[in-house]
């Protein structure tokens, strides 16, 4: 299991390095991640909130297989958009509405190093976005706007000091 650090760490406000080299080391990282990920009860999570400067990302939805992406990269979005509640295990106990682009296509390698493309829709195009976004140092509520963010971010630290 692996620390989860929160808002505030200087590893959720840097873009990730790219993985050099598929080492022997990875298949147990990526485990570490999805347990890390599922004791949290998250349904997504990036190495840098394990303050692991990787471009990995994990996904595990209800129903669906658990899903790791490794050296993404976005190769589209629809112009069409979602509205859903979202969270962060960096902003434990912070939900809040955002509009995101409803499909997305991403490219990607697994914890073998096989590349794959995927088109996602749903609650899975949203996780990927919001786990994407943060191998670029990008968190969701930086996604709102000015007055919605600092009212989402007074609302999480009065929250995190009780
Ligand atoms: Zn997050």
């Amino acid at each position: 299991m692996l620390d989860i650090v929160t808002y505030g760490h200087e590893a959720l406000a840097k873009k990730a390095t790219a993985l050099g080299e598929f080492g022997p080391d990875i298949p147990a990282f990526v485990e570490e991640m999805y347990e890390t990920m599922i004791k949290g009860h998250g349904i997504g999570l990036a190495a840098p909130q394990v303050n692991r400067d990787l471009r990995v990302f994990v996904t595990g939805l209800d129903g669906d297989k658990l899903r790791v992406f490794i050296n993404p990269e976005i190769v589209a979005t629809s112009p069409e958009e979602a509205d859903y509640e979202e969270g962060c295990l960096s902003l434990p106990g912070l939900y809040t509405h955002l509009t995101r682009p409803a499909i997305v296509k991403i490219q990607a390698w697994n914890e073998k190093g096989r590349p794959f493309t995927l088109e996602a829709d749903g609650l899975l195009a949203r996780v990927i976005l919001h786990e994407n976004d943060h191998l670029d140092g990008v968190l969701f509520i930086d996604r709102l706007n000015p007055s919605k963010r600092d009212r989402a971010l007074a609302q999480y630290l009065r929250k995190s000091r009780i």
